[in-house]
């Protein structure tokens, strides 16, 4: 079966997405100030509020998606089923509830679904980062869908 995942096309850079719940903003944007230079080198795409505090605290341009709680989750999780999203910190906040907890758990789902890199922590996200496959046409492997895709629904 042929998918969207057979028809990307790359440019040479990552494509790294970024998402911070509000509690865990100030530590990404100090992380990304630190990465600066790693991260202007990439394609950026963040939920809405992250995303404009990332291009004005790194001077580049952030693809902007609807803040998360907004749907910007879920546009995101869209993004990583389309194969078009190669990394994701996503610092999630671990202290607090969130009113849009389905939508940051099915995040996190489907980054697991397609085998996307995923850092929910900032040593993570520097193990992340600082690999040497960031700057190779490094795939990583595409999960087999086959068995759910022609599994038996006894019609
Ligand atoms: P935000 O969304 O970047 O628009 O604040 C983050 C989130 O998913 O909670």
């Amino acid at each position: 079966m042929t998918t969207d995942h057979d028809q990307t096309t790359k440019d040479g850079r990552s494509t790294i997405a970024l998402v911070a719940h509000d509690e865990r903003k100030a530590d990404l944007l100090s992380w990304a100030e630190f990465n600066a230079d790693v991260l202007r080198a990439h394609h950026l795409i963040a939920t809405g509020t992250t995303g404009a505090l990332l291009a004005e605290r790194l001077g580049t341009d952030v693809e902007c998606l609807l803040s998360g709680p907004l749907g910007g989750d879920q546009q995101l999780g869209a993004r990583i089923a389309e194969d078009q999203v190669d990394l994701i910190v996503f610092f999630w906040d671990p202290l607090s509830t969130q009113a849009h907890d389905t939508d940051v758990k099915a995040l996190l789902r489907i980054a697991a679904v397609w085998n996307i890199p995923i850092a929910c922590n900032r040593a993570t996200a520097d193990y992340l980062l600082s690999s040497p496959l960031l700057d190779t046409s490094y795939e990583p492997a595409e999960p087999d869908f086959n068995a759910h895709t022609h599994r038996d629904l006894h019609l």
